[in-house]
C-alpha cells in the first residue's frame, strides 16, 4: 500500500467509488480509497433499496438527480455495462390537503428545473396505472414515468474498476483506526496495514462518518438509523414493470425485485444505532400497512428480509465540501437514505470541489458541513 496520497478517500461504497473515479478521470495525483471492509459496497450501499427519482423538494437534490440519473440510464453507453436501471415511475399516494398542497409545489419546482414529465395524479388515473392498490383515503398522487430504480452494485463496482484503471489505488481489508493532523498541514492516517501521509482527506463513510470526523475533532451531525424492508416470492398478478409506490404518510412502499415485491418502510421511532438486525415487531407493522394496500401480498411469502443503516442529517441533505475549521479535510456523506441514485453527481462535484476548489455541475455550496451551526439547513420534505 502507498505511504503517502495526493489524496486519501475513507469508505468503498457508492460514494468513495464515484469519487475515485471522478477524479482519476482529472489526473488528479495519487489517489488511494481505504475500505475497511474485505469488499466494496458492503455498507449501506449494499442494503439498499435501489431506487431512483427525480421527484425532491429541492433545487439541490433535484439538479443532483438530473445529472446522475442521466448517467445511470446511459451507463452501458459510457461504461459498456448496464446498471439495470428500469423507469418503473415513482407513484405517490398523498392521503391530505398538506401533502397535495406540498407536491403542487414540488411538481412545479421540477418542472421549472427541467422535469417536464412530472405531474399530479387524480385517484381516478391512479387507479389506471395501479388497479391493485387499495386507494381508500387517497386524495391524488404524482408520478414521474422516469423514476425507477437500478442495481447500486454494478453502478458501484464500475466506478472503482474504472478508477483503478485510471491509476487509482483501492485497498479493501483496510481500517481507518486513527488520523493525525500534522504540524503545518496535512494528516497522517493510521489503518491496519500502516500509515499513509496525505495533505487531502476525505471521508466517504456513510453512516459511520460522524466516526471519522470524531478522529479529526469535527463534530458532523450524521447519525445511523436502522431501515429495513422485505421481499416476497413471485405474485403472477403483479406486472414486472409496476410502479414503485409509496405511501407518502406511512413512508410505505413497494416495487418488483426479482422474484416478486420489494416492500419497506420506515420506523419512525428507530433511535440511531448501528444494529443490522431485522425488528420483527416492526416488520409484521410493515406488512400490516403493506395488505392494507395490496391486499393481495396476503398470500405471498416473505423470502428476504435486509437492515441497512440510513446515513441521517438533521436536513435530509447531505454533507458536501470542505471543513471551514480544518483545511484538507472534505466530506462527502450523509445522504439520509437517497444517496445512491445521487452518487454520480455527488462524486463529480466533489472532484470539482477537490480539484477546482468549487462545485460547478450542480452548485452545492449551501450543503457545506457550517450550515448546521449558521442556521442555514433548509429540509428535504421528500424523503420517507
Ligand atoms: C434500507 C435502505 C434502503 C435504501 N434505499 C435507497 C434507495 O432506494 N435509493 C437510494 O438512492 N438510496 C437508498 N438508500 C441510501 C443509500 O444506500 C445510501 O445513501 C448510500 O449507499 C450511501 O453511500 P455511502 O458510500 O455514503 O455509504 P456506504 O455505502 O455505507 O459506504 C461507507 C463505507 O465506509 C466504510 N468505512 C466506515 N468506516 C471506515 C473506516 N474506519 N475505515 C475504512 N472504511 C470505513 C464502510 O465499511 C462502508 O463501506 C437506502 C439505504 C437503506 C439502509
Amino acid at each position: 500500500m502507498l505511504s503517502t496520497a495526493d489524496i486519501v478517500i475513507i469508505g468503498g461504497g457508492c460514494m468513495g467509488s464515484s469519487l475515485a473515479y471522478h477524479l482519476a478521470t482529472r489526473n488528479a495525483g495519487s489517489i488511494l480509497l481505504l475500505e475497511r471492509e474485505k469488499f466494496l459496497a458492503m455498507g449501506s450501499t449494499g442494503r439498499n433499496a435501489g431506487g431512483v427519482r427525480y421527484q425532491f423538494s429541492t433545487p439541490v437534490n433535484i439538479q443532483l438527480s438530473i445529472y446522475s440519473l442521466d448517467i445511470i440510464s446511459r451507463f452501458e453507453e459510457l461504461f459498456g455495462i448496464s446498471a439495470e436501471y428500469r423507469p418503473l415511475g415513482y407513484l405517490f399516494l398523498l392521503t391530505t390537503p398538506g401533502q397535495m398542497a406540498l407536491f403542487k409545489k414540488n411538481i412545479a419546482l421540477q418542472q421549472s428545473l427541467g422535469v417536464h414529465d412530472v405531474r399530479g395524479l387524480t385517484v381516478d388515473e391512479i387507479h389506471a396505472l395501479a388497479p391493485l392498490v387499495n386507494l381508500e383515503g387517497v386524495l391524488g398522487g404524482s408520478i414521474c414515468p422516469r423514476d425507477g430504480t437500478a442495481d447500486p452494485y454494478t453502478v458501484t463496482q464500475t466506478f472503482a474498476s474504472q478508477a483503478r484503471q485510471l491509476g487509482a489505488q483501492i485497498e479493501t481489508d483496510t481500517n481507518v483506526l486513527a488520523i493525525e493532523k500534522q504540524n503545518g498541514g496535512g494528516f497522517k492516517v493510521i489503518t491496519g496495514k500502516g500509515d499513509i501521509a496525505t495533505p487531502r482527506v476525505v471521508n466517504c463513510a456513510g453512516p459511520w462518518a460522524s466516526k471519522i470526523g470524531k478522529m479529526v475533532g469535527l463534530d458532523i451531525p450524521i447519525v445511523p438509523l436502522r431501515r429495513q424492508f422485505f421481499n416476497t416470492d413471485e405474485i403472477p398478478q403483479i406486472p414486472r414493470n409496476h410502479p414503485f409506490v409509496i405511501e407518502f404518510e406511512t413512508s410505505l412502499y413497494f416495487h418488483p425485485d426479482h422474484p416478486g415485491l420489494l416492500v419497506g418502510m420506515s420506523n419512525r421511532n428507530e433511535t440511531p444505532g448501528e444494529t443490522y438486525a431485522i425488528d420483527e415487531e416492526f416488520h409484521l407493522e410493515t406488512l400490516e400497512r403493506a395488505i392494507y394496500r395490496l391486499p393481495l401480498l396476503e398470500n405471498a411469502r416473505v423470502v428476504k428480509q435486509l437492515a441497512g443503516l440510513y446515513e441521517a442529517t438533521p436536513d435530509a441533505h447531505p454533507i458536501l465540501g470542505q471543513a471551514r475549521d480544518l483545511p484538507g479535510f472534505y466530506i462527502c456523506a450523509g445522504f439520509s437514505g437517497h444517496g445512491f441514485q445521487h452518487s454520480p453527481g455527488a462524486g463529480k462535484v466533489m472532484s470539482e470541489i477537490l480539484l477546482d476548489g468549487t462545485s460547478k455541475t450542480v452548485d452545492v455550496s449551501m450543503l457545506d458541513l457550517e450550515r448546521f451551526r449558521e442556521g442555514r439547513a433548509i429540509v428535504e420534505q421528500n424523503v420517507v
